[in-house]
């Protein structure tokens, strides 16, 4: 079942109208070929979220019941992790960046593949809720669901963190940076569903959440420091508030230079919406790296 679902997405990355950049850009694809992972709905891993990411991250049977389906038994459920890879003319072009009044800017298409992702990540888990569908397995996905939030207190978190989803599936791991290497790399976009169908289970191959990292696990690299503009990543990790600050000082170019194709998307912060921002995302720390395209320590685990 799993290699069918892979083949399906697959087949959906390679047609999607929304997978695809407008034509002044190229109408290339945003992103290549899809990997997923696996959870079982009962790993204890989704209970210590609660104490890593915040006390209102959802288990997936608390997500599940929430969008109303019926109390099971969690070992029934399947936690399904897609990792969507940027497309490598995104990644060639990320490689020259430019100044604005003092602002270092990230490639057009990488601010046009990263805004378009939304709706793409979104329509992807609802064509993987109806492809379950048509098998009559039920599946839910945390990124739809009113149960999602985005929330800013202390530190900013959310109700369900794809990273930490993905991270349970056995996709990849956390990183200086704070994005998550798999072994397709770090620039990615990620999104996830719950479903009763019973995939199989991917297992973690390692329990360090830092193992890919070459920093974490060597000592070396830090090469995502040198490429932040916002001083954001240093030695004790990446300071999230110094990364949102840059991101929406590089929004508010943007939107002055390609704004008229741009897509405005809503999201939920502290359980209320908030309408029409256009993110655009800023990932220098992700590009011209050595855990952009691949797990840099691959080898390591042969
Ligand atoms: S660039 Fe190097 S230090 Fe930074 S996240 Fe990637 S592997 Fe780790
Ligand atoms: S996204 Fe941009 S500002 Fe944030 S850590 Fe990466 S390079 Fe720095």
């Amino acid at each position: 079942m799993n290699a069918e679902l892979t083949q399906f997405l697959k087949n959906y990355f390679e047609t999607s109208k929304l997978n695809q950049l407008p034509e002044k850009f190229g109408g290339d694809r945003i992103f290549s070929s899809p990997i997923i992972g696996v959870a079982q709905g009962d790993d204890p891993i989704f209970q210590k979220y609660k104490e890593i990411v915040g006390s209102e991250h959802l288990t997936p049977l608390e997500l599940w019941v929430a969008e109303g389906y019926e109390n099971l038994p969690a070992s029934n459920l399947r936690v399904i992790s897609i990792v969507f890879p940027f497309n490598d003319k995104i990644r060639k072009e990320s490689k020259n960046v430019k100044k604005f009044l003092r602002v270092t800017l990230p490639a057009e298409i990488y601010c046009i593949g990263r805004n378009y992702a939304n709706a793409f990540k979104e329509d992807t888990c609802r064509q993987v809720i109806e492809y379950l569908k048509k098998k009559n397995y039920k599946t839910i996905a945390g990124m739809l669901s009113d149960s999602f939030s985005i929330l800013v207190k202390e530190k900013f978190y959310s109700t369900w963190s794809e990273r930490h989803i993905a991270f349970a599936t056995g996709l990849g791991t956390f990183s200086l940076h704070e994005g998550l290497i798999t072994e397709i790399g770090c620039n990615i976009r990620l999104a996830s569903v719950v479903t009763n169908a019973p995939l199989e289970i991917t297992p973690r191959k390692s329990e360090n959440p830092y193992g890919n990292c070459l920093y974490y696990s060597k000592g070396t690299c830090r090469k995502c420091e040198e490429r932040c503009p916002a001083n954001a990543i240093d030695a004790n990790g990446h300071n999230k508030i110094k990364c949102h600050e840059y991101g929406q000082r590089i929004a508010r170019k943007m939107l002055t230079r390609i704004g008229p194709i741009l897509n405005p998307h809503n999201r939920r912060v502290n359980w209320k919406i908030r309408f029409a921002s256009f993110p655009v995302g800023c990932a220098f720390c992700q590009f011209e790296v050595p855990c952009m395209d691949k797990n840099p320590i691959a080898e390591d685990y042969d």
